[in-house]
């Protein structure tokens, strides 16, 4: 659907990330769900922002379904949040420092505790909230920190935007947009559990807590009719 996703694993998006900090090579990686890419679809400069990155993660089951739809199939569905972890188990092997940018007030600092204690050797070298005016005395504070790597948890196209317009002035190696993964480690947003991850129902738990997610959420049926559709046209011309 015009969004170049990379076909990796999870242990293999985590290598490359490990190389880039490693070479100190810089980029931003991005985590677009079905929802997201079905916006991009009617939108060419949000999609050049997420085509744009160092590397596209599929995250969520509406992309690996769609991909499935498509003949293009994905080997395998990499949520942000968890690919978020994989990062602070890097930088804590390695004494890395992370800084956390966005949620409620409150949220970044209680992620970050969360996140210290349990990957020893990780700096949290500082956190703010998500509901900034100043984007210029946020990047001087982020750049004051000396962060390796920067969570950008604003939502989408937020934090899309946020990364690529400030790309050269913020001084971090590795930056990750990753939605509302900042209230998920603090524990203020739970996950589903196990079962209903594995069996690919982790939107149906989100839908049941949050019900006013509804009317985003239809976007994720609206996706999977657009793959159909565009296959089909496909067929068609031959
Ligand atoms: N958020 C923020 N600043 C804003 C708008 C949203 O920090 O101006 C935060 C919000 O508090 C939440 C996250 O961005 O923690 C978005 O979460 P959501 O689950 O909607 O993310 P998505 O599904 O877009 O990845």
């Amino acid at each position: 659907m015009g969004v170049g996703f990379d076909n990796l694993t999870k242990s293999e998006f985590t290598a490359r990330a490990e190389s880039m900090l490693h070479n100190g090579e810089r980029g931003y990686v991005v985590t677009p769900n079905a929802e997201i890419v079905y916006e991009s679809i009617h939108d060419d400069g949000f999609r050049a922002l997420l085509n744009g990155a160092s590397m596209v993660l599929p995250d969520g089951a509406g992309v690996v379904l769609g991909a499935k739809i498509l003949g293009t199939p994905i080997r395998e569905k990499v949520a942000g949040i968890e690919f978020g972890e994989e990062v602070c188990r890097i930088l804590a092997k390695n004494q890395g420092r992370l800084y956390l940018l966005g949620s409620k007030p409150g949220i970044a600092k209680a992620a970050g505790e969360k996140l210290a204690e349990k990957y020893p050797g990780l700096t949290i070298c500082g956190t703010a909230d998500g509901y900034f005016k100043d984007e210029q005395a946020v990047i001087e504070k982020i750049n004051a920190a000396r962060p390796d790597v920067l969570f950008v948890c604003l939502g989408a196209p937020k934090q899309e935007k946020f990364m690529k317009e400030h790309f050269e002035e913020l001084e971090v190696t590795l930056m990750l947009g990753l939605g509302g993964s900042l209230d998920g480690y603090a524990g203020v947003a739970q996950r589903a559990p196990r079962w209903m991850i594995d069996m690919s129902l982790e939107w149906l738990y989100r839908l049941l807590k949050e019900p006013k997610r509804l009317g985003r959420m239809m976007r994720l049926p609206k996706f999977v009719a657009a793959c159909a559709g565009r296959k089909l046209r496909r067929e068609h011309h031959g």
